[in-house]
């Protein structure tokens, strides 16, 4: 009987701190939508679940509304309606101590992926926070993917896997938010500035 109220109690812990997480994820979800750094039903969300694995949000989410987050173990078998991306997360938090990651498709971060092989910011917060921004190839849902974003931020807090997005992680949602919103920031700052150089160039001829 005592066995069994434990068993309850701690079933009732669980939820309560699921349906938190459910709220973190769709405060940061409308973050994104609201600075058009992910669009449609893309991009992903999670945050780590002690040592044993994480939270990650379910293929197919919108990320604008409260979800309902899946458990992934570090190792074992996956929820069959895990994130399409869950072996990135999964490979950033068995490679580093990062507690939350953050998977956006930021459309001038992708342009510049696109032409550079690394992004040097030039606006200040990015030379403060980020002052190289690596770009890895990967085709998506790979374990490639995986393996070169994992590896890239065991060094940056921000990554842009060529021609799809972001993956940015930190030790909060926040902080991983932070970083997603700064690359496009930064990659808008440096397709502008384009703008300014090209017809004084122009004239000059
Ligand atoms: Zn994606």
């Amino acid at each position: 009987m005592c066995q069994r109220a434990g068993r309850v109690m701690k079933e009732v812990l669980w939820m309560k701190e699921a349906a938190r997480y459910a709220r973190e994820f769709e405060r940061i979800g409308k973050r994104l939508f609201a600075e058009h750094l992910v669009g449609g039903n893309f991009g992903n969300i999670s945050v780590r679940k002690g040592n044993k694995g994480f939270l990650v949000t379910r293929t197919g989410e919108y990320l604008d509304v409260l979800p309902e987050p899946l458990f992934v173990p570090l190792d074992g078998p996956v929820p069959e309606h895990a994130s399409s991306e869950f072996r990135v997360h999964r490979e950033i938090y068995r490679n580093t101590p990062y507690k939350a990651v953050v998977h956006a498709h930021p459309p001038a971060a992708i342009a510049a992926s696109l032409v550079l092989e690394t992004i040097i910011p030039e606006d200040s917060e990015g030379l403060m926070f980020c002052p190289r921004i690596p770009v890895v190839n990967g085709a998506p849902g790979s374990q490639e993917i995986a393996d070169n974003v994992a590896r890239a931020l065991s060094s940056s807090n921000l990554v842009i896997v060529r021609g799809h997005g972001t993956f940015s992680a930190g030790r909060t949602l926040d902080e991983a938010f932070l970083y997603t919103s700064l690359a496009e920031h930064s990659c808008r700052v440096l397709a502008m500035k384009q703008n300014f150089i090209a017809p004084q160039s122009h004239s000059e001829i």
